[in-house]
């Protein structure tokens, strides 16, 4: 006769195997008790691996953008104001052997500079798939900025007040040309079009929170990323 104890045992072994078997053969990508790699591709559990990394200790990431290939990235000196803007930790972030930024480095929070160097290695495929020509530099408004959110005097801060997000204006190719999200978004040509929503489709795979100009107007010229604690994809 069947008792519940054994009941559990069985069902705890056949659960286990099933672990132990979805370990070994399925893609750590996929795998949201696997850590972080960078230069995996992206994958089911890439925004979960991205959440569990945010909650472990920060050094975690820090050895990790140090250590991972082509990305250009050094730690930031401390910033903080007096009402609370600012980081401890964060990276100046350069670019990486997928594209430089322009107009120069920004100061990114450690889990958004790396979700920033995947996403750059991810717009350059696009980039050569839909134009032929791979990303030379990502044009962008900036990291930090310590503000309230919508530009509002009180209320929640905005990720931009911690420089744990980003605002990016458009995507320069190799060959010269200019991919920008303010012209390009509803503009004529198709392949823009379909490159700009394929990058959005992208970023919203490794960060928290990606807006786009479907969002709202106020969103019509940039993507805004951010590693902050919401979650969305417009
Ligand atoms: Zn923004």
């Amino acid at each position: 006769m069947w008792k519940p104890t054994l009941f559990i045992a069985l069902f705890v072994a056949i659960l286990s195997l099933s672990v132990v078997a979805l370990d070994r053969n399925i893609p750590p990508q996929h795998l949201p008790w696997k850590q972080l790699n960078p230069e995996a591709p992206l994958g089911l559990s890439t925004k979960s691996q991205f959440l569990r990394m945010s909650l472990s200790s920060s050094d975690v990431c820090m050895d990790m953008a140090r250590d991972t290939k082509e990305f250009n990235s050094i730690p930031a000196d401390p910033q903080k104001t007096n009402s609370g803007c600012g980081w401890d930790i964060a990276r100046v972030v350069y670019g990486s052997g997928n594209g430089t930024l322009k107009p120069g480095e920004a100061n990114m929070q450690c889990p958004l500079a790396v979700g920033a160097y995947m996403w750059l290695r991810e717009v350059d495929t696009l980039a050569q798939k839909h134009f032929g020509s791979a990303l030379e530099t990502i044009h962008h408004v900036g990291t930090y900025s310590c503000r309230r959110q919508n530009g509002n005097n009180s209320g929640q801060w905005s990720e931009h007040a911690f420089a744990n997000a980003w605002d990016v204006t458009g995507f320069e190719l190799k060959d010269g040309r200019l991919i920008s999200v303010k012209r390009d978004w509803t503009g004529e040509d198709k392949t823009r079009r379909k490159f700009l929503r394929e990058t959005r489709h992208k970023a919203c795979k490794i960060f928290r929170v990606t807006l786009s100009p479907d969002y709202n107007s106020a969103h019509h010229d940039h993507f805004h990323v951010d590693m902050g604690p919401s979650s969305a994809c417009r």
